[in-house]
């Protein structure tokens, strides 16, 4: 019954996988290297090949037993996966050889376009690749904010094994002494996200075709020493119709069969199997990872598993970037594994580690305290051993650990820098009328039409204008201390006047003031807010060569002065059309920082909300008549499962709803999300009750406003009209016929025009026509409306 390959007498600490950008962001700097021609393809190569060893034996070193190989990517391991069984579409020009880099890069990026260029924190891009061959596209890797290149599928796809990576990695990690598991996605998971040009095709119908090669690398693998190989299987914690599971069904029992003497660890992670657990406990596999910190409850089910199955129990957060409390986690494990026995668990990381920094060490930076309660992924496989350690030889033997990390848990308790009695009590007195408007959207939009006197179809822009390097260069002077505070003020000032000066001669009728002392939507707030904290090498992947670095929001929130007040008021000044306000949402904010796990994520949204109230509120005070509160990650936030949205989306409207409704009738409230899928959220979207929102619109050619019009949406809209993913200047004709398409949706009194998304990573070249093409396109639908 038991797997004897692993020893009784300790527990195994597996890794999923590690992060592949390097301590000091190596790889990015390699690849745009490589990609700006500045060096060669061998020395990409080598930093590859110097980045596994190195991952390879921190995680030795942190005591890691079960080490995985082929978790390393160039850019995303969905496109290395694509590129493994030969899912090149033609456009790419593959000749059926080894695959080169350059096409590699090509599905990754595009050919002869440019890379995105600044800090636009979410994902576009291949876009800019119009004159050459595009990128794949990209989307989300399930909740995470990691984004991976679509695989695209034909209805009479052929699959051959291309690329050799998993079994080179595996070879590469043994000649450096390392028996690895090596890691695949998944076929299903593979399968499940891949999209096709043919219209109502089921990628899923290729699996038959897809799994020889599978096979082919699974018994390779296995010819060459490998005793497990990790299968990522992540779908098995969405909602699976019966013909997903039944693929599930028909892999596994392909792959048993044909490499019977392989052991397959199947991976899952971001949240529990659910409905699925049947499913997967069927399957004829030798292990199952199971995420048991998203769905902890998952370990009271354990001892009902299958006894023939060797369990990986995900312990430690690899999505969040908190110490963890071992010694509450081993009061629950303790019983658990007494039951199961020693020689059928492993513990790892909940996922793979991709989606936290790589070493807390480098952080020299940080205040102890706050720091004392952090883990990035090497304090994370330190508490792995240390959780292993205990649960084999007994608490004793790891005393230190268990010490800092009772520690740390108390502190967290009961530290004056996380809890402020203020917040509490404010949190606390949240009523009704705070949360609603004095009038009804009809009734405001009656004064705010008298106050504002816009002409029909008012023009306005999203709020960021150029941040070009000219801007970078002045904020890292002044961040360096090479540029005085006042100089930088100035230059900032500058900057802003001639904008504001600039939209005033193009015609807009509602200005923005351009964000240019802004170094980012979510840190420039974070930075001022009271709770939140700040890495100096807490880099995440995002995609390819992008990363983030998202803020840690550690504490209960508070806004100990206003923010925004004085840029606004320094921009109104210069104009005496009216000047829109920007703020960041609170579930924006929220959504792309690392979220406190000691509250819930709704209590910590809500702290934010009333911080932003209040700068709504001195906004209002200062003058401003319109306000509009960004809630660009709105959508990304929704739960994996339809059955947790609804949850979500009460309280995000909530937090929204807060936020804002604490303004008279005649302030308008705007608000922007850049995205262009609405079925799912139209309810939450109504329910926000924003006088005006801003949306992104122009490559979807206005169909995304059916369900605004089925919805009957009664408030303004602004549908973008100028897709600013792209270099390309659009014409006023283009922009007149989308509006017409806008018009046959929606009455005219609700339109707005405007951008799909802000300027900041446009050039000035670029956006100077385009904007005075979209005012002319206003003034030609005023003349013949
Ligand atoms: N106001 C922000 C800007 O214009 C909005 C950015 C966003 O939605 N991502 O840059
Ligand atoms: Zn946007």
């Amino acid at each position: 019954m038991s797997t004897s390959t692993i020893s009784t007498s300790s527990l195994p600490v597996a890794s999923l996988g590690t992060p592949r950008i390097g301590p000091r962001r190596e790889l990015k700097f390699a690849l745009e290297s490589f990609w700006s021609g500045a060096s060669d393809e061998k020395a990409l190569i080598e930093t590859g090949v110097g980045l596994r060893a190195a991952n390879w034996a921190r995680q030795k070193k942190f005591g890691v037993n079960v080490i995985p190989s082929n978790d390393f990517s160039f850019y995303d391991q969905m496109l290395d996966t694509s590129v493994m069984v030969g899912a090149i579409p033609e456009i790419y020009r593959w000749n059926g050889g080894p695959v080169p880099l350059a096409t590699y890069f090509a599905m990754a990026r595009g050919a002869q376009g440019k890379a995105h260029e600044a800090s636009c924190s979410h994902a576009h891009h291949g876009q800019d690749a119009a004159h050459g061959v595009p990128a794949l596209e990209m989307t989300k890797w399930f909740d995470t904010n990691y984004h991976f290149m679509v695989p695209e599928l034909a209805k009479d796809q052929q699959f051959t094994l291309a690329s050799r990576k998993p079994i080179e990695e595996y070879e590469e990690a043994k000649a450096l002494g390392y028996q690895t598991r090596p890691v695949l996605v998944g076929p299903v998971t593979f399968l499940k996200l891949a999209k096709s040009k043919d219209a109502g095709f089921n990628p899923l119908s290729l699996l038959d075709r897809l799994l020889p090669v599978y096979i082919e690398v699974l018994r390779e693998l296995a010819y060459r020493g490998a005793e497990w190989v990790q299968i990522d299987e992540p779908c098995l914690v969405l909602d699976l119709d019966i013909v997903a599971q039944q693929a599930l069904h028909y892999a596994y029992a392909e792959i048993a069969s044909a490499v019977p003497q392989l052991k397959v660890m199947l991976a899952t992670y971001f949240g529990g199997l659910g409905a699925n657990r049947d499913t997967a406990l069927s399957l004829p596999v030798a292990g199952l990872h199971l995420d048991l910190v998203r769905a902890p409850e998952q370990i009271d089910e354990l001892t009902g598993f299958p006894d023939d199955r060797v369990l990986s129990l995900g312990l430690i957060d690899g999505r969040n970037i908190w110490r963890a409390d071992l010694s509450r986690l081993l009061d629950r494990l303790e019983p658990v594994i007494a039951e199961l026995g020693k020689h059928r668990v492993q513990i790892a990381p909940s996922c793979s580690l991709l989606h936290v920094p790589i070493d807390l060490a480098l952080e020299t930076g940080l205040d102890p305290e706050i720091k004392s309660w952090l883990a990035f992924s090497v304090q994370k496989l330190e508490e792995l051993t240390a959780l292993g350690t205990a649960l084999s030889d007994g608490r004793a033997a790891a005393e230190a650990s268990l010490k800092a990390s009772d520690q740390a848990a108390t502190s967290r308790k009961t530290s004056p820098r996380i809890h402020d009695a203020k917040v509490a009590a404010r949190v606390a007195g949240i009523d009704e009328p705070m949360r609603f408007r004095a009038s009804i959207f009809a009734e405001r939009a009656t004064v705010q039409r008298e106050r504002f006197n816009l002409p029909a179809f008012p023009t306005t822009t999203i709020g960021s204008f150029p941040q070009t390097t000219d801007v970078r260069n002045a904020r890292s002077a002044h961040a360096r201390g090479a540029l005085t505070d006042e100089a930088y003020k100035l230059y900032l000032q500058n900057q802003t006047a001639r904008t504001v000066r600039w939209q005033e001669n193009i015609g807009l009728d509602v200005l923005v003031h351009g964000e240019f002392e802004r170094n980012d939507m979510v840190q420039y707030f974070g930075e001022q807010l009271a709770g939140f904290a700040f890495t100096a090498h807490g880099w995440v992947q995002s995609y390819g060569s992008r990363y983030v670095r998202p803020p840690v929001l550690f504490g209960d929130v508070s806004r100990p002065k206003p923010m925004t007040v004085e840029w606004w008021q320094y921009a109104q000044s210069l104009t005496k059309k009216p000047m829109k306000a920007m703020l960041t949402g609170p579930v924006t904010i929220l959504n792309w920082s690392f979220v406190r796990d000691d509250i819930p994520r709704s209590e910590a949204c809500r702290q934010i909300a009333l911080a932003i109230r209040d700068e709504v509120a001195d906004l209002e005070a200062a003058g401003a008549g319109m306000i509009q509160i960004d809630e660009a990650a709105l959508r990304e936030g929704l739960p994996l499962r339809k059955s947790e949205w609804k949850v979500y989306l009460d309280w995000a409207v909530d937090a929204f709803r807060l936020c804002s409704s604490g303004v008279r009738d005649e302030t308008q409230i705007h608000t922007h999300m850049c995205y262009s899928e609405f079925n799912d959220i139209i309810g939450a979207i109504g329910a926000m009750d924003a006088d005006v929102i801003s949306i992104e619109t122009s490559r979807s050619k206005m169909e995304l406003l059916d369900v605004f019009r089925d919805y009957r949406y009664p408030n303004e809209i602004g549908p973008g009209v100028y897709d600013i993913h792209s270099p390309r200047v659009p014409e006023i004709g283009e922009m007149t016929a989308l509006l017409k398409l806008a018009r046959m949706r929606l009455s005219d009194t609700q339109i707005w025009i405007n951008p799909d998304c802000g300027l900041k990573t446009r050039k000035w070249e670029e956006v100077r026509p385009a904007l005075a093409n979209m005012v002319a396109a206003a003034r030609e639908l005023r003349a013949s409306a």
